[in-house]
């Protein structure tokens, strides 16, 4: 047994060894992704316990997802040597670590944990409450969920604190009702954890330094997502021995959005400046050539610190830039590929698919669905499936077919506002009948609203005869849903390009089925089998769907890049990008593309949503996409060129390093030279 421990600890390198050996005080680990920095922490648990006598249960263990922390705790069991009470190492996410905290010496208990459903419908009946007459509208409720986690997670002051996604009067009233609510009613949500867990040990020595007693050491995993309260915490319980180990890579630092900051990383030895400082050297993970084109596309990043890693895998096949014409196309050809590599025995989970905006899960739970590949999602419904936007269309459908039609009319009958009064709707719904009849011969509605409601019904009685996408046509143009969406992100000053590339998700979806109840049936299985597919899954033979933050720390066979398209990678809001914002998203990049072990496509439709796109800028700056790229146009490719319009291409010579393509135009052939073509974006 001594010898297979010795034997597991050789496999391990110099400098990952001396971090494991590492005893007592700061220690910080920086280096890049792959290079065993996860690895380092499960085994220096199990050394500080067979080496060092330290007790389990006084080690802590903290990752930044439940995912993570299981799976953590996973590979620790795994260990040679390991016993059965190793048990009590408490592995954790900074929440769940807090709350054992808040239980233990404030009584917290989790009845009295506000979820983020029930958090929603306190700060809905606020906003009521307050008399403001939006309480109904989901999108205010959502914008002031993310900006009060914002403020807590930045241990921001409320009377410094500026809404930006909302009116700041509204937000400030709403924020301080909602405090006097958790505090009468003894409630506390997520956020309230981080805060409350702070507040607790600066007020109170006496539970403080029992908390220092009890964790002795401390080990963080990609510390370069911390953010300022959490780390204030973990300097409170390190202190005075300050055995605080932790691991990062600032180039992986992709949670600024939610007040995470690397800068803090680089403060660490300032702050510890005793601190040991190790880098790792040796990527384990990826073939060389994914691992140089991941750095030459972070080196354009100037805001960083450079690290030197070699792999110690073989070259490996250029990551394969794939062109396609559009999002739903991708998706086909991806589970078409994942489809034929098990059917020669390969495996689903050797495969995840990432991605970088929450929208394009979509094409892929459907693909997924209709092709019967089982998948995880790690994102669950953060998605088009649980937008708003999709229950306003369905029920539209819904209310024309006759399915729950009641509670379908209610939803949509002001959308677009067709001036029917709360009071009206209220009085007619437990009457017999047809709900939107009663409502006609109300007695109090003027000509104007009995009309809107007779069109309404009309409009409806259309529909049941439409396919699904025809349908949905009709009610974004001819009821008028879509204007009425544009005056309401307009109001609201809401990017209107969000809603509008929804609904172009919920049209391309319904494509697939043409009768409206196959699209309504569609939809329910999804939003049944999403939430739990996730736990279902996890360690069974699926493929992994993940957004490009949910993909930090983990490592496949195959990866999918899905959409490298510029204006989705990097994700562009307005109509522009600052330079911070550009580094942030080339992180993001980086992060995906260096989860792959041996094979990295990256996908480049030329269309999204019938609009012409352009290769990610992301792609221009990996060494080898020129040739990569170019090997993935073929004769009788359709081509699109800016001055010359459409054409096909009919054939390609290599004439010393150039390629050259013969194209026909609609008047003409012509010929011309590929790598300007591309470098200059001149053809699609
Ligand atoms: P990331 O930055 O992406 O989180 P990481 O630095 O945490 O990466 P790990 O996940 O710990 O890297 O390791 C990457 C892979 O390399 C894992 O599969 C791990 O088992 C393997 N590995 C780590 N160290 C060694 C080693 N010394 N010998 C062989 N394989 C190793
Ligand atoms: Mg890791």
């Amino acid at each position: 047994k001594v010898l297979h421990m010795k034997a597991d600890l050789r496999k391990l390198n110099k400098e990952q060894l001396e971090a494991v050996k590492h005893y007592k005080g700061p220690c910080l680990v920086i280096a890049g992704p792959g290079t065993g920095k996860t690895t380092v922490i499960t085994h220096r648990v199990m050394h500080l316990i067979k080496e060092y006598r330290v007790k389990p249960n006084e080690i802590l263990v903290i990752t930044f997802t439940k995912a993570a922390a299981r799976e953590m705790e996973e590979r620790f069991c795994k260990l040679p040597y390991y016993q059965k009470d190793y048990k009590r190492v408490a592995f954790g996410t900074f929440h769940s670590i807090f709350y054992r905290i808040l239980r233990a010496y404030k009584g917290y208990r989790l009845e009295n944990l506000l979820d983020e459903k029930e958090k929603y419908y306190v700060i809905k009946s606020i906003i009521k409450t307050l008399g403001y007459d939006f309480y109904e509208d989901e999108q205010v409720i959502e914008s002031i969920i993310s900006e009060m986690s914002y403020m807590y997670n930045t241990l921001a002051n409320i009377d410094d604190y500026e809404a930006s996604s909302i009116d700041n009067a509204v937000f400030k009233s709403v924020f301080k009702e909602y405090e006097k609510y958790k505090y009468y009613n003894d409630k506390y949500d997520y956020d309230d954890m981080l805060v409350h867990c702070y507040k607790l040990l600066i007020s109170n020595e006496e539970i403080l330094n029992s908390i220092r007693a009890k964790y002795r050491y401390i080990l963080i995993d990609e510390f370069q997502d911390i953010n300022k309260v959490q780390f204030e915490i973990m300097r409170l319980i390190a202190y005075p021995d300050n055995n605080i180990f932790v691991v990062g890579d600032d180039d992986q630092s992709i949670y600024s959005f939610r007040g995470a900051d690397a800068g803090i990383m680089i403060e660490f030895s300032r702050i510890y400046n005793t601190a040991v400082k190790i880098t790792l050297r040796y990527n384990y993970r990826s073939c060389s050539a994914i691992i140089n084109s991941a750095m030459s596309l972070i080196s354009n990043n100037k805001n960083r610190y450079e690290k030197k890693f070699v792999t110690v895998k073989d070259m490996g096949i250029n990551p394969l830039v794939v062109r396609v014409e559009d999002f739903e196309q991708e998706a086909k050809i991806i589970c078409q590929k994942i489809i034929d590599h098990v059917n020669q025995g390969g495996s689903y989970s050797e495969f995840a698919v990432i991605h970088r905006t929450n929208l394009q899960s979509r094409a892929f739970i459907d693909a997924f669905t209709i092709a019967n590949i089982p998948y995880v999602s790690y994102d669950g419904l953060a998605s088009v499936y649980n937008h708003w936007l999709l229950k306003d269309i369905l029920a539209y459908l819904k209310a024309a077919i006759g399915i729950d039609r009641r509670n379908s009319l209610i939803r949509i009958i002001n959308k677009p506002n067709r001036y029917i009064p709360r009071y009206v709707i209220e009085e007619n719904i437990g009457k017999e009948g047809d709900f939107l009849d009663n409502i006609a011969i109300y007695s109090s509605l003027n000509d104007f609203q009995r009309k809107s409601i007779y069109e309404l019904k009309d409009s409806l009685c259309r529909i049941r005869s439409m396919t699904t996408s025809k349908a949905i046509k009709y009610i974004r143009g001819y009821i008028g849903y879509e204007e009425y969406i544009r005056d309401y992100a307009f109001a609201k000053s809401i990017d209107v390009k969000l809603f509008d590339e929804l609904l172009d998700e919920i049209n391309s979806s319904s494509e697939s089925f043409a009768k409206i109840n196959d699209y309504i049936e569609h939809v329910r299985i999804i939003l049944e089998s999403v939430d739990y597919k996730y736990n279902e899954n996890r360690n069974t033979n699926a493929v992994s769907l993940m957004t490009m933050h949910k993909a930090k720390g983990l490592e496949f066979e195959q990866v999918f890049i899905s959409g490298a398209v510029d204006g989705v990678v990097p994700y562009i809001k307005g109509d522009d990008i600052s330079l911070s914002e550009l580094e942030d998203e080339r992180r993001l990049f980086y992060v995906a593309m260096t989860r792959a072990k041996r094979v990295l496509y990256i996908f480049v439709p030329k269309n999204r949503f019938s609009k012409k796109v352009y290769p990610s800028r992301f792609i221009r700056e990996i060494d080898s996409w020129l040739k990569d790229y170019r090997n993935s146009f073929k004769c009788g490719d359709k081509i699109n060129h800016k001055h010359f319009g459409d054409g096909i291409i009919k054939g390609i010579e290599k004439r010393a390093e150039d390629y050259i393509l013969t194209v026909e135009f609609k008047n003409d052939t012509k010929r011309l030279n590929l790598d300007v073509l591309l470098k200059n974006k001149i053809i699609t």
